[in-house]
């Protein structure tokens, strides 16, 4: 795993005692910026072997330890965040005799970064209240260049108040960090951003694989349509890589997969027509049946080669 922390200028809080669960591509750095500002971080991974390079790497640059369950990780901690990778993944981290919760103080605040169902973020939430423990749902957008450069965006659900006490401390690895309504709306946030992604990932896919069968230089396509009304981040950022039928940029098919999932069953639920999503997943299907379901979002294009 690339473990590469770009530290940036950082506006110092007062320092927090803070847990940090789930190391990945995400987590890692994510927790890295945590002390890098100066907090106080224990972190728990599962795999053991994670939590201890994190902490070798990080010894230099502040008050960093490990802890064997999330619940010991908790332990005395006044926030404590987490970026795994499914609803059932964040169950079993938060809950049970060894779960964070078990060894959260009242007052304290969970916040998930996963990116989750809305329903997971309330049933938490709603645990989270009759323990007197607060619970924002927080997933973040800007990828794994985005956790190393801390400069996520984060979209959150929850109460003003607890907010409040978790965005200087977020403010670590994110550019722009914002309360979107109650429990839930992070989560539905972080939706509408997969959905306007589906579709433009695969408008792009189809215009780079029109005009390679045309016969233009798509670099310098790219270039000029880049300055016109076409421009996105997708095509000034993947165009040029997706010409070059280079996959390798951090959010894989796989997640976006489960991203989808997430989607369609809320649009089941509240009533959203979200026709061009729902193709746009089983293209993503396709990829996976390629074996690209650890290749980049921009793969659509590959199906259409
Ligand atoms: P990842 O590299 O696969 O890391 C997942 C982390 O969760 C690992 O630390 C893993 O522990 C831990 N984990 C998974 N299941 C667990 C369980 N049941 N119990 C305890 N720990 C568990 O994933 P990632 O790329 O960091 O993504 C994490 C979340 O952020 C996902 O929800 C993803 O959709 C979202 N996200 C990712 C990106 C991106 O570009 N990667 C961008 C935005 C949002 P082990 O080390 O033991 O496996």
């Amino acid at each position: 795993m690339n473990t590469t922390i770009n530290a940036r200028p950082y506006d110092p809080t007062p320092a927090r005692r803070v847990a940090f669960l789930g190391l990945g591509v995400m987590g890692y750095p994510m927790a890295g910026h945590l002390a890098l500002a100066g907090h106080e971080v224990t972190v728990y991974n599962r795999t053991a072997t994670k939590s201890e390079a994190f902490c070798a790497q990080l010894a230099g640059a502040g008050k960093v330890k490990h802890a064997e369950t999330p619940a010991a990780a908790a332990a005395g901690a006044e926030i404590v965040l987490a970026c795994v990778g499914n609803d059932d993944d964040l169950r079993q981290v938060v809950l049970g005799e060894a779960g964070a919760f078990a060894g959260m103080a009242p007052g304290a605040i969970f916040v998930d970064h996963t990116t989750a169902s809305a329903n997971v973020a309330r049933e938490l939430d709603a645990v989270a209240r009759s323990r007197g423990l607060h619970f924002i749902d927080a997933p973040v957008s800007g990828g794994q260049a985005g956790a190393q450069n801390g400069q996520l965006t984060g979209m959150c659900g929850g109460d003003q108040a607890a907010f409040d006490r978790v965005r200087p401390v977020a403010l670590a690895f994110s550019r722009a960090f914002t309360l979107m309504g109650p429990s839930g709306a992070g989560q539905l946030t972080k939706m509408v951003n997969q959905i306007c992604i589906a579709g433009l990932v695969q408008g792009l896919s189809e215009a780079i694989a029109f005009g390679q069968r045309a016969g233009l230089d798509m670099q310098q396509v790219i270039e000029v349509i880049g300055k016109g009304a076409a421009q996105s981040w997708q095509l000034d950022n993947r165009g040029p890589t997706m010409a070059q039928d280079r996959f390798d940029f951090g959010f894989a098919v796989d997640w976006m997969r489960k991203d989808l999932g997430l989607v369609l069953d809320e649009a089941k639920r509240n009533g959203a027509r979200l026709p061009v999503t729902a193709l746009v997943d089983q293209f993503y299907a396709d990829v996976q049946q390629m074996g690209g379901g650890r290749w980049d979002t921009s793969s659509l294009v590959r199906r259409l080669k």
